[in-house]
């Protein structure tokens, strides 16, 4: 019974001497190689050479200040209730007299922490922060040899000083635009 309409019948005739030697087929063979070498190569010298990513890309996470530098994330939580993975920790602390320059609200997150291996990607945190507080990145996660390595607290997710590491934070912001929110509000 013929399964689709697409099947050929294979021929199963003995070979010539000549189909025997496979010459012919060495030599469209190495047609197909040598075609290859003169085309443009898919593979790049990873990772000094890096793909552009689509404009659209989600990668790692970015949490944001300010253009004075302080931290925009108010510990509201609506990134971590957003998030279908539960990947995202955080602890809430008050800001401190003296504290204004660090964080730009009264409450701050003490602690943040984002699950990379529970992570996939999906950018709901960014869509639910109010504070433009957090954002994926067209960088991913290097890969690493231990499950700890891909927890990523504030120290790697936070984005450079603008005013102390202005060279860092631009890379970092890549073709973003900065933070603008309330950023002419004064200081409480
Ligand atoms: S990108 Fe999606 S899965 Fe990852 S932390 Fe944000 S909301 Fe959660
Ligand atoms: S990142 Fe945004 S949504 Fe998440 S806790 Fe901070 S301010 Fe709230």
């Amino acid at each position: 019974m013929q399964l689709t309409p697409r099947a050929k019948p294979v021929d199963r005739s003995p070979m010539t001497f000549l189909e025997s030697l496979y010459l012919w087929n060495i030599i469209k063979g190495m047609g197909i190689t040598i075609k290859h070498m003169f085309l443009k190569k898919a593979t790049i010298q990873y990772p000094e050479e890096k793909r552009p990513f689509s404009p659209v890309f989600r990668g790692l996470h970015v949490l944001n200040r300010d253009a004075e530098g302080r931290e925009n994330c108010t510990a509201c939580g609506l990134c971590a209730v957003a998030c279908p993975a539960e990947a995202i920790t955080m602890e809430a602390a008050e800001r401190l007299p003296g504290e204004e320059k660090l964080y730009r609200e009264e409450k701050y997150a003490a602690k943040y922490e984002i699950n990379m291996l529970r992570c996939i990607f999906c950018g709901f945190c960014e869509e639910a922060c109010p504070k433009d507080a957090v954002y994926l990145s067209q960088t991913f996660a290097p890969a690493n040899y231990a499950r700890n390595g891909f927890i990523y607290g504030k120290h790697e997710l936070l984005i450079p000083h603008p005013i102390e590491q202005p060279e860092a934070y631009q890379k970092a912001l890549g073709d973003r635009q900065p933070s603008s929110q309330n950023v002419n509000q004064p200081i409480a």
